[in-house]
């Protein structure tokens, strides 16, 4: 049976030294340490040693429009493929397929795209190679429109319960995320509805005061989208939204580390208030990520890069990073250690989404951001300033 060893693992609750992994049929057999000293190096063909090396979960992406040139809204196996393998080499091994506000028709053609290809994952990776759509965040439409970013101005709406069971019933159970602005004219009865469907709901895109944050987190909000980004600015009298996303212990909050997106000293300031247990890094990449520079399309609008910037309309129009770049300049910005940043890109996200447990559907043992007996053999190997070493899918070494 083939094995993974390296320094130490990172299983999403602690620190384990000298560990080896046994991999059968591409998932975890066995998780054992062996004893300090005994380096059993790559002994068999397939076997994988990282000596200098942490092993942890891949990552799980919660907000991520597309990446390798592909946006997720062409819902193609084409594009789920492309997009996936991308991915997976950069260690992440999972995602939610993230929407932009557009015509209300092409969101749900494209959420019911999406939702047959989650379903049937073989349709574009037959071989596993590709980091797996687990679920879809719907961003838009029920965003502000003095906040909106790049989101079409003529596409948002208001919120409306018919028109949310419209969208969840094209995504076919797999809408796990969607954000919202929480002072739009019936944003909070939509909260509790789109909470009481199982669909989490996170606060962004918003020029809402505290008290009308404060009656979205009491509806069901449990995150905050990209934190500081197309959000009402901190004022000390009228905190707003930010303060209240800040101040909240219990809410999750994610950032874009990506150094352009907020500032390093910022970065730093959201880790010493969010925490190792309720932050959550995200790329909001679109399918620029992993391209050369140019123009590409986030969901029906065309947005020009150029030296890492993804800009549409004078604003930033989502991010080229990828989670190890991210993960990466997290512990630059904060110095924060590797065992509690790792937690930012795996545990958190899905503990945000109630996955902590595993997904009790058709993915089966898949657990996002956990590392577990049975569950596939997807993991990064890092090292101790977060830089990915080598991504692991199914049991296998992905060639950069
Ligand atoms: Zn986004």
């Amino acid at each position: 049976m083939p094995t993974i060893t390296a320094a130490r693992l990172w299983n999403g609750k602690e620190l384990l030294d000298n560990p080896i992994l046994q991999i059968e049929d591409g998932r975890i057999a066995s998780i054992l340490s062996r004893a300090a000293g005994k380096a059993p190096g790559a002994t068999s063909p397939g076997d994988l040693d990282f000596p200098a090396a942490t092993l942890a979960p891949a990552f799980f992406d919660v907000h991520i429009h597309g990446a390798a040139g592909h946006d997720v809204m062409e819902a193609t196996p084409e594009a789920l493929r492309t997009i996936g393998r991308f991915l997976a080499a950069r260690g992440t091994g999972s995602f939610l397929a993230t929407t932009v506000t557009a015509p209300l028709d092409m969101t749900l053609r494209a959420l019911d795209g999406l939702a047959r290809l989650i379903d049937h994952p073989e349709a574009f990776d037959a071989d596993n190679r590709a980091a797996r759509p687990i679920g879809i965040h719907l961003e838009g439409p029920f965003l502000s429109h003095a906040k909106r970013g790049v989101q079409p101005k003529e596409y948002l709406l208001e919120p409306d319960l018919a028109t949310f069971d419209k969208l969840f019933e094209a995504a076919g159970g797999h809408a796990r995320l969607m954000t919202v602005a929480p002072e739009l004219p019936g944003a909070i009865e939509l909260a509790a509805h789109a909470t009481q469907r199982g669909v989490r709901v996170s606060v962004g895109h918003s020029d809402a005061k505290a008290a009308d944050t404060r009656a979205a987190l009491a509806a069901g909000a449990v995150s905050a989208t990209h934190t500081f980004n197309a959000m009402r600015a901190l004022d000390h009298r009228e905190p707003g939204i930010l303060g209240v996303v800040l101040a909240t212990r219990t809410l999750y909050a994610e950032l874009v580390c990506d150094g352009i997106h907020v500032a390093p000293e910022i970065v730093d300031l959201w880790w010493r208030l969010k925490g190792p247990e309720r932050a959550i890094l995200i790329t909001d990449a679109m399918a620029a990520a992993g391209m050369p520079d140019g123009e590409y399309t986030l969901g029906n609008f065309a947005v020009q890069v150029a030296n890492g910037r993804a800009m549409a309309r004078g604003v930033l129009a989502g991010s080229v990073l990828t989670l190890d770049r991210a993960l990466q300049n997290f512990i630059a910005f904060t110095g924060a250690p590797l065992d509690e940043a790792l937690r930012l890109l795996t545990v958190n996200p899905a503990a945000m989404l109630g996955f902590s447990t595993g997904i009790p559907d058709q993915t089966g043992l898949l657990a996002p951001g956990s590392i577990k007996i049975g569950a596939p053999a997807n993991l990064v190997a890092v090292d101790a300033q977060g830089k990915l070493l080598a991504s692991i899918h199914e049991g296998e070494l992905i060639q950069q």
